[in-house]
Parts: C-alpha cells; sequence; structure tokens
C-alpha cells in the first residue's frame, strides 16, 4: 500500500483534549479522530487493527463452536420491560421514541434480544448448550465519557451469551470462555491477567475479568505471589489481622478525650493522651463510616420498592473501607455515605461515632422498639476488631473520642466480617503463604455466569428428556475490542510513538523510500514492496516525495510498525538496505535480495517472544 494515497494525516503536537498515552498517539498517528464526545472515527489504520484483533477472537470461538450472528443496535423498550430492566439501567441507556411514539434504546449489551432470540427457537434440551456471539457497535451513554477508545460512549464489543440445560453445564461453558479469553490474549501478545471481580449481589453467579496491565488502568488488582488468587481490589478478600493486645480490658470511658478542631485520623492518636497514654498507636483507635442503604423489599406495579436503613461501618483507624463488600452483604441495591451524617449522629465529621448519643436521630433509631420494621441501623464491624479492646471511637460529641471501645461488648448484635480494602502486602488469607502485589489494569474483557435472571424473568425455557420445562442457565461473556486495541497501546509505546504488538499491527513492515526522487532508489523500493507483500507481509510503502528522510523516521517511529525497512541513495551506493526493529531500535544492513529473508527472520523472533511474555 502506497502511504502517499492513505488517508493518514499525523500530527506532530499533542490534541489538547487528549488525555492518556493510547488516545494521544491514535489521534497523533491518524487513526482515530473524534466526532462527539465519546464518538470516534475509526480510520483506515485503525480498523486494521480493529479487524485483526476481531479476526483472532473469532477463530478462538469458532475452536469451541460458538456461532457468530448480528443483533439490531436499536431495540424496543418492551424487551427491556420484560427483563425489568427498562427502569433500572439509569441514565446510561440511552432512549428515544420513533414517529409513533414507541420508546426504543440504543444497545448497550444484549441479554435481552438474545434471549428472544433463544425462547423462540430453541425447544429442546437436545439443541443445548448453545452460544450464540456477536461483533458489534454498542452505545452507553457514559457520564464521563474519557481515555479515548477507552471510554467512548460508543464503541466495539464482542458479546457471547451461551444457553445451558443446569447449573454444572453452564460451569463446563464458563470454563471454556475463560479458557477461549486467555487463548485471545495470550495471542494478541499483550501482558495480562485474569482476575476474580465482583458480581453484585446476585446470588450463584460469578465472574472473572481479564486486565492489560498498564500505569494507567483505571482498576487495581492484587494478585498473591505464592498462588494463583488475582482479583479486582473491589472484591479482594482482606486477611483478618489479630488484635493487639491492648492491656487489661476497661470499662467505657465516654469522652475521654478531647483533641479540639483536630479531624485528621493520625494527628488525632496522637494527641489522645492521659495519665497512662501518651498518644496511641493507629492500631488502637477505631473509626466509622456511616453509610445509607437502600434494600429492597418487595416488588409491584411500579417495580422495585425499598428502604433506606442506616449502616455503621466499623474500622480500625489506620484501615480503609471497601464499600463494595457492604453492598453485597446487605444485598443493597444502592450505598452511599449519609449525606447527614453531623445532623444524623450530633456531631461534627471527624468526631462520628458508633454509640448514640442521647436525643439525636442516631438514640432514636438505635432505642426504637419495633425492630421488626428494620429501621434499627445496621452495625457491621470489620473482622480485625474482632477481640479488640481499649478502643478509642468517635464520641458523637465534637471534639470528643471515648476510651475502652469494645465492639463486641458494646454493640451487641453487630456482625463481624470482612469489611476492609485489602492493600498491597497483605497476608494472603486464600494460601496463608504469600502476600499480595498491587497491579493497574484495563479491563478488557469478562466472563459471566448469570444464572436464570434472563430466562425466568424473560421466559426462555427448553424441555427435557422428561418432558419438563426448565428456565435455561446462562452466560455472558464480552470483550471490549477497540478498548482492547487502546489497552495494547498503553503497554506498548515509547517517546517516539506506538510500538505495536505484531499479531495487532496495522501494518507489519514500514518500507521507507528516503529519496523517491532517484529512479534507481524508487525502483528497489517498488521491488521489495512487491516481494514483501508476495511473500505475505503486510506493507506500507512510504512513497511521499518532498520529505525529509528524518521527517518520514519521524512518522514512522508514530506509526510503530514492528518492522522498518529503508532504501537510500547512500545505502544503494554500497549495495545495501536497511531493516530497524521498533522495540529494540537495533538496525541491520544487508544485500536488497536478503530483505524476505531478513524479515521472516525478525518476525519469526519477535513471536516467539511474544508467545514467551504472555499472560497467566
Ligand atoms: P467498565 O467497568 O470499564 O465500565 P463494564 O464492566 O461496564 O466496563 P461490561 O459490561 O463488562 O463493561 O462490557 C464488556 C467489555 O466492554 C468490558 O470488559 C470493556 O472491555 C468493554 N467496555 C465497556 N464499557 C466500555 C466503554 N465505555 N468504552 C469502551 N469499551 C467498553
Ligand atoms: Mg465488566
Amino acid at each position: 500500500m502506497k502511504q502517499s494515497k492513505m488517508l493518514i494525516q499525523t500530527l506532530r503536537e499533542v490534541p489538547r483534549d487528549a488525555d492518556v498515552v493510547s488516545q494521544q498517539l491514535m489521534m497523533r498517528a491518524g487513526m482515530i479522530q473524534k466526532l462527539a464526545a465519546g464518538i470516534y472515527d475509526y480510520l483506515p489504520l485503525a480498523l486494521k487493527s480493529i479487524r485483526k484483533f476481531e479476526q483472532i477472537v473469532r477463530e478462538e470461538l469458532a475452536k469451541d463452536g460458538c456461532q457468530e450472528l448480528l443483533m439490531p443496535n436499536v431495540q424496543p423498550a418492551e424487551l427491556w420491560q420484560e427483563s425489568g430492566r427498562w427502569t433500572f439501567y439509569g441514565k446510561e441507556l440511552l432512549r428515544f421514541k420513533d414517529r409513533k411514539d414507541a420508546e426504543f434504546c440504543m444497545g448497550p449489551t444484549h441479554e435481552e434480544v438474545i434471549t428472544d432470540i433463544v425462547r423462540k427457537n430453541v425447544r429442546s434440551y437436545k439443541q443445548l448448550p448453545m452460544n450464540l456471539f456477536q461483533i458489534q457497535t454498542k452505545f452507553r451513554d457514559e457520564i464521563r465519557p474519557r481515555f479515548g477508545l477507552m471510554r467512548g460512549r460508543e464503541f466495539i464489543m464482542k458479546d457471547a451469551y451461551s444457553f445451558h440445560v443446569d447449573d454444572a453445564d453452564a460451569d463446563l461453558g464458563y470454563r471454556a470462555m475463560y479458557d477461549a479469553y486467555t487463548r485471545i490474549f495470550s495471542r494478541l501478545g499483550v501482558k495480562f491477567r485474569s482476575v476474580e471481580a465482583d458480581s453484585g449481589a446476585i446470588g450463584g453467579s460469578f465472574t472473572h475479568e481479564f486486565h492489560v496491565l498498564a500505569g494507567s488502568g483505571e482498576d487495581g488488582i492484587l494478585s498473591c505471589d505464592a498462588c494463583a488468587y488475582t482479583s479486582n481490589i473491589e472484591k479482594t478478600e482482606a486477611p483478618r489481622i489479630p488484635a493487639e493486645d491492648h492491656g487489661v480490658s476497661v470499662p467505657l470511658s465516654p469522652c475521654h478525650f478531647s483533641t479540639p478542631g483536630v479531624t485528621a485520623m493520625e494527628e488525632q492518636a496522637k494527641g489522645f493522651k492521659d495519665a497512662d497514654h501518651d498518644g496511641l498507636p493507629l492500631h488502637q483507635t477505631s473509626k466509622v463510616y456511616w453509610l445509607e442503604a437502600e434494600l429492597a423489599t418487595h416488588t409491584d406495579e411500579a417495580g422495585l420498592a425499598t428502604r433506606k436503613v442506616a449502616v455503621a461501618a466499623i474500622l480500625r483507624g489506620d484501615h480503609e473501607l471497601n464499600p463494595i463488600k457492604v453492598k453485597n452483604f446487605l444485598g443493597a441495591a444502592e450505598l452511599a455515605p449519609m449525606a447527614d451524617g453531623e445532623d444524623f449522629t450530633g456531631a461534627a465529621a471527624g468526631f462520628l461515632g458508633p454509640l448514640p448519643k442521647e436525643g439525636t436521630r442516631h438514640w432514636a433509631l438505635h432505642h426504637a422498639a419495633n425492630v421488626a420494621t428494620g429501621d434499627n441501623p445496621v452495625y457491621l464491624v470489620d473482622r480485625s476488631l474482632e477481640g479488640a479492646t481499649n478502643l478509642t471511637c468517635g464520641a458523637n460529641v465534637t471534639d470528643r473520642h471515648h476510651f475502652g471501645f469494645d465492639p463486641a461488648r458494646d454493640l451487641p448484635g453487630a456482625t463481624f466480617l470482612d469489611l476492609r480494602l485489602a492493600q498491597e502486602g497483605d497476608l494472603c488469607p486464600r494460601c496463608g503463604k504469600g502476600h499480595y502485589e498491587a497491579f493497574r489494569g484495563i479491563e478488557v474483557g469478562q466472563v459471566f455466569k448469570l444464572g436464570t435472571k434472563y430466562s425466568k424473568s424473560m421466559g426462555c425455557t427448553y424441555v427435557d428428556e422428561h418432558g419438563k420445562e426448565n428456565p435455561m442457565v446462562m452466560g455472558c461473556y464480552g470483550i471490549g475490542i477497540t478498548r482492547t486495541v487502546a489497552a495494547a497501546i498503553e503497554q506498548n509505546y515509547d517517546a517516539d510513538g506506538i510500538i505495536w504488538p505484531w499479531p495487532i499491527a496495522p501494518y507489519q513492515v514500514h518500507l521507507l523510500d528516503l529519496d523517491p526522487a532517484n529512479p534507481q532508489v524508487r525502483e528497489v523500493a517498488e521491488a521489495l514492496e512487491r516481494d514483501l507483500e508476495a511473500a505475505g507481509f503486510e506493507v506500507l510503502h512510504d512513497d511521499r516525495e518532498g520529505m525529509s528522510p528524518g521527517a518520514k523516521f519521524k512518522d514512522a517511529d508514530l506509526l510503530g510498525f514492528p518492522l522498518r525497512a529503508m532504501v537510500g541513495s547512500k545505502g544503494l551506493k554500497d549495495g545495501v538496505v536497511e531493516l530497524r526493529d521498533r522495540r529494540t531500535k537495533e538496525v541491520r544492513k544487508f544485500k536488497r535480495e536478503a530483505m524476505v529473508e531478513e524479515v521472516t527472520q525478525a518476525r519469526d523472533r519477535i513471536l516467539k517472544e511474544l508467545e514467551a511474555q504472555g499472560g497467566r
């Protein structure tokens, strides 16, 4: 392909509104162009990478007998009302009406449509299991579209859905997709991890995410250095840290310490002084997060009815809360910090505590006689405080802290559980030997065991061998195609530009004619383009006239194809052409006749290195 004829406009400057490397480089390399917030044109170079990745996905899914179909992007509201998601999906669902006032949405995902297809077409257990997938444009009206293709509003996704006769078979289907994803991301040639992820509170479901490792990743991942346990920090189990011995247990001493105006935990701990103490270690302090949870009560015609409950999450002063653990434990639809916690407890921020002060709403709820209404606050205590005594806690009186707090004694009925945000260096609770290492990751794919959520609400059933009707058990499996291409760049670049992994490089060889005005050079470059293409390589031939070699080198580095072949007047005089490896910057000079052989060897070496570095 001749570069002079190709739609590539490179930019020297970093575009103003591009805030991550992949977005900057893809824009500068003339791969993508912004049309509106979170909506991009995929120009020819970008589309080549996207198509290559799609091809890898198709080939690997074909090995598991997955069938490709294509569903409409515009979906009728009725299907979403049937599944119950029309009201619950929120503003990410772009809704609109047609000329007859019928409601529709742009598909952010396709569980409803695929379930509708399968319920209309599959009747017997003999037809199952079945796995159907598509590669298609999705629309999610993200609140903050950003980072180019990484978090767009419109993006390309591969979404697959599997249907099974029972749970055990769904587990097999899940495992097969997990393995297919491992093959897909290994072939891509990026460093990745599969991680246990949060599946919300839906019982019986579980999920793994696949992450490309990159410093710019939005997700925190913790991985044990001794066993295979790797998980999204949202979900990582924190080990129970045995309580320190803080001496003989004392009774609660209300408002014991006074630290006027000091709200930072560490400063407060230093100021906790009495006859026996000159400041206290942070692990002898406790803190409380007052939250408000929306719990489902029942479903009626108007949808799901919920009630609000006050929740106190109590942790050691030096530990952080993982709110997802609270949300999942309570099975809450929503969980948020209590908006009016100061009014509720009766103290200024920094002095809120778990024990009620007379005359407050907290007191009234705490002592509410009718426990059955479930209005009383829920007290949750992190398991690292099990057995802890002589702690401090906020007194619910501004400037004051209690001393002698013993969660089990002072909050009878409180639940002890894992509430803490795990962190790097924690002892792994799975194997008890290793410690957590931290990584940043970009979620590029997710496998999810759905269970019967959609098949039950939408009546997607099959008839078993005894003639009995049962709901199908489902799984769903997504890969962000466009996000993955961007993530590969986030992991593979340098100061000069992109360094494409071979399998998804738009072209494999960038052939630079450094002196197109010289007919001899031009002739050799043309011949090399033909020879390399005949040998099966994809070549972009920079035949542009009136450009200095320096400018061509800069563009070639920016575009970042794995190999750069160069022909110039000077080299030809000595009878040589050159080949440069984008990643190692190593240059080899040889006779022009050796080009195809040299490129072949370089490819084999690069692919071998890729294979060695794959994920785990
Ligand atoms: P995220 O947590 O990043 O918002 P998600 O978990 O909501 O993503 P899924 O519903 O699991 O996304 O979608 C499957 C895949 O689609 C994701 O793993 C991701 O690679 C991709 N994806 C999701 N949202 C976007 C987006 N806004 N832009 C680009 N790709 C996306
Ligand atoms: Mg996801």
